[in-house]
């Protein structure tokens, strides 16, 4: 028998692709994981599995002053059932991040235990401020110190009178509440005050804000921009290479909050362009996908494939739901052999290509009207077409088909409104912690509006925060519900949201 394994994981400072590959290895075999608060969890997700467990250190019963023996024990318990635990840490788990202690205390229950380094944060936040950390001019030598204890104490384990004299970088973590205590140890200590010093909070995440000052002047400008935990600290002349290194700020969409609403299996590759772009995405599901009310007439359908010259999909939820019902009833890839397919678009193509089926037709522009115009110069008259979609949308591509073929339309997946009016993410809106929303179907635009209460109306009405819309028709949906639409993708794909918030975000 193998013994239980107990993997300590770095997550890296905040930005999910800051994860090593070991570390997401790790969370893709986990049964239980858990993290401290600091970490992104959700950021992180798409490396667990589905059944994963989830338990942030904060909720553990007897979090406070018996933390440790808590989350020991929920450990222990665990892995002795033979579950494979991941306590995933902020940074790197072995600097201020107690794995000396939680590995000897596991190894003493005699479980088996891994460390698995991570990219701490001050090498994340040196990274994404434009601060080497070292250099041939600057310095040879970096000291990564804890803040957390007082300098003025005798009895401080940091020998802050050597320190003032360290010959090279000095990184801070933790240093936030006794900056200025530690500041003046420093200079009294004989540091020179003009020493270049920089405090970096919310390092790799677009919340990442950064306060440049001498040595003498930063606690005071820290205090001054309201600047607290989590944030680190730089001290040295390697500071002032930030002004012509730093290039994280510079990302096009550096800062901005932007909501995005696609179901959450979608909102991927989305998520990751806004965090590429600087951005800090909230997800918040405007719709749910799920089965349909009835598989009958679907099933129907696929008892007479070869009645069909065509089937259309006008998503990739539709692709994967028809497929994988294709599957579930014994059929493979052959039952579609003679007919054609056409797609709405290139997601819903790229949808059908992982089945290793290529569209024949996929119009040149993507919404319904494009569809039905393009499939006008392709069918027969008197052509059997199968549509395959959600079981609300629009009639349009059924009608205008119909008008020459016979369509037999089938949902093959159902969608409903997703936004409870208790959503945490509309109390963002509230405060105005949100400056852009992107939608990106009709559906979804009339689930998220419908939701809003008179101050989040007012924000959307005023522009404070900018609806942007994936295509025209939904750009006319939102003027339906009587909100102005900020921007619209020229191209109503994930590519052309992205370039129709750059530009609407760009000065
Ligand atoms: N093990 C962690 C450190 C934990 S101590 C690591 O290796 O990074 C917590 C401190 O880390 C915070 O007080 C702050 O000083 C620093 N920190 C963690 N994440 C940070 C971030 N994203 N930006 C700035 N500082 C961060």
């Amino acid at each position: 028998m193998t013994l239980p394994v107990v993997s300590l994981v770095g997550a890296g400072p905040g930005h999910p692709g800051l994860l090593t590959l070991r570390a997401a290895e790790r969370l893709r075999q986990a049964d239980l994981v858990i993290y401290d608060k600091l970490v992104p969890i959700d950021l992180l997700a798409e490396h667990l599995p589905d059944g994963a467990e989830r338990v942030c250190v904060a909720d553990l019963v007897k979090c406070h002053d018996d933390r440790r023996a808590s989350i020991h024990d929920t450990i222990i318990t665990a892995a002795r059932q033979g579950r494979r635990v991941v306590r995933l840490k902020g940074g790197d788990p072995s600097l201020f991040g107690r794995a000396g202690e939680e590995a000897q205390a596991l190894r003493a229950a005699g479980l088996e235990v891994e460390i698995v380094p991570g990219v701490t944060a001050a090498l994340g936040a040196a990274a994404f401020a434009g601060i080497p950390l070292t250099h041939r001019h600057h310095a040879s030598a970096v000291a990564f110190l804890t803040g957390h204890e007082s300098p003025d104490k005798p009895e401080s384990a940091l020998d802050w009178a050597n320190l003032a004299h360290f010959p090279g970088t000095l990184v801070i973590y933790m240093g936030m509440s006794r900056l200025e205590s530690i500041a003046r140890q420093l200079i009294d200590n004989g540091k020179d005050q003009q020493t270049p010093a920089a405090a970096v909070q919310w390092a790799t995440t677009g919340d990442q804000h950064t306060v440049e000052a001498s040595l003498a002047e930063l606690p005071a400008r820290v205090k001054a921009a309201g600047m607290t935990a989590p944030a680190i600290v730089f001290i040295g002349s390697v500071v002032e290479l930030r002004q012509h290194v730093a290039w994280f700020e510079r990302q096009p969409l550096f800062g901005k909050r932007i909501l995005v609403t696609r179901p959450r299996h979608q909102a991927g590759e989305l998520v990751h362009r806004l965090i590429e772009l600087g951005a800090v995405p909230l997800v918040q599901p405007g719709v749910a996908i799920g089965p349909p009310a009835d598989w009958a007439p679907v099933d129907a359908a696929l008892g007479q494939l070869q009645s069909y010259q065509w089937i259309v999909f006008t998503s990739a939820n539709g692709v994967h739901a028809f497929l994988r019902r294709l599957r579930a009833r014994g059929l493979d890839l052959r039952a579609l052999s003679h007919v054609q397919l056409a797609c709405i678009g290139p997601k819903t193509a790229a949808a059908l290509r992982e089945y290793h089926l290529d569209p024949d037709l996929v119009p040149a522009r993507f919404q319904s009207e494009d569809l039905a115009e393009a499939l006008q110069g392709h069918v027969q008259p008197g052509q059997r077409i199968l549509l395959a979609r959600a079981d609300r949308g629009r009639e349009l591509l059924r009608e205008e088909l119909a008008k020459t073929c016979e369509v037999e339309q089938v949902a093959v997946y159902s969608q409903v409104d997703a936004i409870e009016p208790t959503s945490r993410v509309l109390d963002s809106l509230r405060r105005g912690e949100i400056d852009f929303i992107t939608l990106t179907s009709s559906n979804i635009a009339k689930a998220l509006i419908q939701q809003l209460d008179l101050p989040c109306r007012a924000r959307l009405e005023s522009g404070a925060v900018g609806l942007v819309s994936i295509s025209s028709v939904t750009s006319a949906e939102i003027r339906q519900l009587g909100l102005p639409v900020a921007a619209e993708a020229t191209e109503a794909t994930t590519e052309g949201l992205v370039e129709a918030l750059i530009q609407l975000a760009a000065p």
